[in-house]
C-alpha cells in the first residue's frame, strides 16, 4: 500500500462576517508526496485552486502562506484540481496528514463543489502528527508543530515552510525518519461522514485497546440507551461481561466503566460523546487494565458522587 501525504492551503474572508457557513475555509492550494510502501518518494503534486467564494487573499493567511490574490487568478478550478489528484494518487493508498484537519477541509470543499463523497463512512487514515508523539514524545497525546518535529529530528530545512507542498514534502520526512513499524499501525478514523447505518460502524481492534464509531442518534439519551453503545464485551473472547463499575459520567461527553473478564482481567471502557451535524455519535474504547488503575477509576466515581451530594445537601440549605 502507498501512502499519499497530503497537506492544503485555504482562506477565509478577512471580515468575519462574510464568511459562508457552508464554506468556511476554501482550498487555494494542494501539495502531497507519493510514499511505496517503503515510505520511499515515488510522485510530487503541487496545484494551486482557483478561489471562487473568497478570491482576496486573507491578508494574514497570505503574509503566512505567502501566496497572493494575484498568483490565485492563474490557479485551477478546484473539481479539475481533484481530477488530476485522484488520478495521481492511483490505487491503494492511505492518506496522511499533520494533524486531524486536512481531510475534513478536503471532504468540505467537495462537497460544496457538488463532488461524489470520498467515502460513506468513517475510513482510516494517518495522523502524522499523532505519530510522531508516538515515536518520540512520552505522551502520544502531546500535540507538536510540524516546524517542531523536523528541529527536533534535525531534517535539513530547505525549502520554506507553510505551503501546502513543503509542508507535505517536510510531514513525509518526518514519516521518513520513524523506523519502529508497530508506529504505522496507529492509524484515525476521519469521521466527516458518521455511519447512519448500525452495518456502517466501525469495529476496530489495535495493539492493546478497541475502538467502536457508533451510528449517528438523535441525543445524548438515545446514544446512552443503544445495546451496542453500552454494552461491554471482551474483545478478546467476545463474551458479555458483568460489570464491576456501571457506566458514571465524569462529565457530560465522557464515561467510563469497568467490566471483570474470567479470563483476560479489568476491562475500562470510556465513552466519548462527539458532535455531528445532525445529532452526535459514540466513540467508545476499550483497553485492559491494572488493579491501580481500576482503583484510580473507582476514586474517581467516588469522588463525583461525593461532589453531588454536597451540591444537593447546599440546595436544600438554600431553600430554608
Ligand atoms: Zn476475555
Amino acid at each position: 500500500m502507498n501512502y499519499v501525504v497530503l497537506d492544503l492551503e485555504w482562506n477565509q474572508p478577512d471580515k468575519s462576517e462574510l464568511v459562508n457557513p457552508d464554506l468556511p475555509f476554501e482550498i487555494v492550494e494542494v501539495g502531497a508526496i507519493l510514499l511505496n510502501e517503503d515510505r520511499q518518494v515515488i510522485g510530487e503534486f503541487t496545484q494551486i485552486v482557483k478561489p471562487v467564494v473568497y478570491s482576496e487573499m486573507n491578508r494574514i493567511t497570505g503574509k503566512l502562506i505567502q501566496l497572493h490574490t494575484k498568483e490565485l487568478k492563474y490557479g485551477k478550478s478546484f473539481t479539475e484540481t481533484m481530477k488530476d489528484f485522484f488520478e495521481w494518487c492511483g490505487e491503494n493508498y492511505i492518506f496522511c496528514t499533520w494533524g486531524t484537519q486536512d481531510l475534513t477541509e478536503l471532504q468540505r470543499n467537495m462537497k460544496y463543489h457538488g463532488m461524489p463523497p470520498l467515502a460513506t463512512r468513517p475510513f482510516p487514515y494517518l495522523d502524522v502528527q499523532k505519530l510522531f508523539s508516538i515515536a518520540f514524545e512520552e505522551e502520544r497525546k502531546v500535540r507538536r508543530s510540524l516546524e517542531y518535529a523536523v528541529d527536533y529530528l534535525h531534517i535539513e530545512q530547505d525549502i520554506p515552510f507553510h505551503r501546502a507542498f513543503s509542508d507535505a514534502y517536510y510531514t513525509a520526512k518526518v514519516m521518513g525518519e520513524i523506523k519502529e513499524v508497530f508506529v504505522f499501525e496507529n492509524y484515525s478514523y476521519d469521521v466527516f461522514h458518521v455511519p447512519t447505518r448500525r452495518e456502517d460502524e466501525v469495529n476496530v481492534l489495535f495493539h492493546d485497546y478497541a475502538k467502536y464509531i457508533s451510528r449517528e442518534f438523535e441525543d445524548k439519551t438515545a446514544a446512552m440507551q443503544d445495546r451496542e453503545v453500552i454494552s461491554t464485551r471482551c474483545y478478546l473472547c467476545k463474551k458479555n461481561l458483568r460489570k464491576k463499575i456501571r457506566w458514571f459520567a465524569a462529565n457530560p461527553k465522557h464515561f467510563y466503566s469497568i467490566s471483570v473478564c474470567d479470563k483476560h482481567g479489568l476491562m475500562k471502557g470510556k465513552i466519548r460523546l462527539k458532535k455531528s451535524e445532525n445529532g452526535i455519535y459514540v466513540v467508545k474504547t476499550q483497553k485492559f487494565i491494572s488493579q491501580e488503575e481500576a482503583d484510580e477509576i473507582i476514586a474517581k466515581r467516588d469522588h463525583i458522587r461525593e461532589l453531588r451530594r454536597e451540591k444537593r445537601k447546599a440546595g436544600t440549605g438554600n431553600k430554608k
